[in-house]
């Protein structure tokens, strides 16, 4: 079900879970600000996904409240995750779900980070 982006915090979603350590994930990069981990059901070759460690549920509500260090640490750590991965050279596509229109189902703040392959038009025409 896709997630309404001005709704609240819940503490029980599945990435709030993962970052407690209750669920496990193929972690692949973390940080004081972020964890990135593979996709469950990965899209491309190279599909992962960055959540910031604060409890913001979209992109709006992360844009809106995180701090200057916050916001600062989680885009730096995108750029490193795909850096990491040898990304840069052949190129890369980042994507944060939010709302409903979107089709956001996880409601903690994630970027997809997309490659591996020539990925086509931006959306399905
Ligand atoms: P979105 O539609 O933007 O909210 O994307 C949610 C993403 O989370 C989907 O690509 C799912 O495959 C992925 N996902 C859901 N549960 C897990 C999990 N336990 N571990 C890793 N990825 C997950």
């Amino acid at each position: 079900m896709a997630v309404d982006a001005t709704q609240a915090y819940d503490d029980q979603n599945i990435f709030a879970r993962i970052l407690r350590g209750e669920i496990p994930a193929r972690k692949v990069y973390e940080d004081d600000w972020a964890l990135a981990f593979h996709d469950i059901n990965p899209q491309a070759p190279t599909h992962v996904l960055v959540i910031p460690k604060g409890a913001y549920v979209s992109w709006d509500d992360f844009s809106e409240h995180a701090s200057e260090a916050e916001i600062a640490g989680f885009v730096r750590a995108v750029g490193h995750v795909a850096r990491d991965a040898g990304l840069v050279a052949p190129g890369y596509r980042l994507l944060a779900n939010t709302g409903t229109d979107s089709h956001q189902e996880v409601p903690h703040l994630h970027v997809h980070v997309f490659a591996g392959r020539p990925l086509g038009p931006m959306l399905v025409r």
